[in-house]
């Protein structure tokens, strides 16, 4: 359903107002009053930043997923998930959901059950339950709108096609950090090395994805969902560059990719308009300053997270969701120093072995096999650490 204010402006809701994507979106929002018009927001634990964004906006709905204990809030701000759901369910034109992490699903839900539009940006909400939510969206009629930049790319590629005309979705991958680096240094990698993305400024837990390249294969489960495209038609390639953000190839032989500079300003403009292109949101690439394309196959032993993640994909029900939770878990043991690097991916795969996976999950199903995945994880990277490896 479409609502629109009596001066014609979005009304623009923000899940994860506080983090990344919220801040940019917020940058957008300014940038361009005309057009929208920021009507609440919701903070996963940063009650501070919170209320500085009720005051820039005059916010008159807020919520706090889990504030720290004795945060000061906001007045008439809410805490909770149910008050967070309550947020994400008021009238608006566009939800955009970048709460980090499992925590987004029952926001996002919310917001499609209300009829609202949600312009996505946390993938995991559709690796964890993509069957349910495009099922509740095609329910009430609302759209899943891509902010993930290589989403973004394929929903302008697929814009004006006829669905029996695409052959193949591909998705660029910048190979990240360790791209060149030697297979047999990759014991060694650290942190701060994990943390050092060479194009794009993110969240620690998604640079640590795209390091291990789990990250796409996130997207590539996140593209099925979102374009309704089967496994065996979404491919991945290396482009170091990050200026061809994805491209889909069609019957007649024809590609079509869409390009830019890395800047995720982009993608949320599209999202938060529903598709409408705003004039000046980010500068054109200089293909004459950019020289050159380079494109790379993706090197199975170097990045085995792709394939494990396009194997839970194709198993379905609840085996993306078990995939999502260990790996969050297995990157939190990482960036907490329990856990080395070449381990990560290992056990994820060994906890997506081990877990009992129901076929079609419903919700709380869905939050028992992510809890149960995140505390394999727990006791194994707790293991490791006290065997003294
Ligand atoms: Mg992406």
């Amino acid at each position: 359903m479409s609502h629109t204010t009596p001066t014609g402006r979005r009304r623009v809701v923000l899940l994860g107002a506080t983090g990344s994507i919220g801040r940019q979106a917020c940058e957008i929002i300014e940038r361009y009053p005309e057009h929208f018009e920021l009507v609440g927001a919701v903070a996963g634990q940063d009650a501070a930043a919170l209320s500085a964004l009720v005051e820039r906006f005059r916010l008159r709905h807020a919520a706090v997923v889990a504030p720290p204990p004795g945060a000061a809030l906001p007045s008439g701000c809410g805490t909770g998930m149910a008050a967070a759901c309550e947020v994400a369910a008021m009238p608006a034109d566009v939800v955009c959901v970048g709460i980090s992490g499992a925590a987004a699903l029952r926001p996002t839900l919310a917001a499609l059950d209300a009829g609202t539009d949600v312009a996505i940006a946390t993938k995991e909400v559709l690796v964890m339950a993509g069957e349910l939510v495009t099922e509740r969206a095609r329910a009430s009629g609302a759209r899943l709108l891509p902010v993930d930049s290589e989403h973004s790319a394929l929903w302008q590629c697929l814009r004006g096609e006829d669905p029996a005309g695409v052959r193949r979705l591909v998705l660029t991958a910048s190979g990240g950090p360790f791209r060149d680096r030697p297979l047999a240094d990759f014991a060694g990698i650290t942190v701060e090395e994990a943390l050092h993305h060479p194009n794009w400024s993110m969240g620690p837990k998604i640079t640590v994805d795209s390091s291990t390249m789990m990250n796409k294969g996130l997207e590539i489960i996140e593209a099925h969902f979102l374009f309704d495209v089967p496994y065996s038609r979404i491919d991945v390639v290396i482009h170091p560059s990050s200026i061809v953000h994805s491209c889909v190839e069609f019957i007649d032989g024809a590609t079509k990719a869409q390009l830019g500079v890395p800047d995720m300003s982009l993608p949320i403009a599209l999202a938060l308009t529903g598709g409408h292109r705003l004039p000046g949101v980010c500068p054109p690439a200089d293909l004459a300053a950019v020289g050159r394309l380079d494109f790379l196959p993706v090197e199975p032993a170097r990045f085995p997270a792709v394939a494990l993640a396009r194997h839970a994909g194709e198993t379905g029900g609840a085996a993306p969701c078990a995939l999502n939770a260990a790996n969050e878990a297995a990157v939190a043991a990482f960036l907490a120093g329990r856990l080395r690097f070449v381990d990560v991916i290992p056990l994820v795969a060994e906890t997506l072995d081990a877990a009992e996976l129901p076929a079609s999950p419903g919700i709380e199903e869905l939050a028992a096999i992510d809890a149960w995945a995140r505390a394999a994880v727990d006791r194994a990277s707790t293991a490791a650490m006290s065997g003294g490896g």
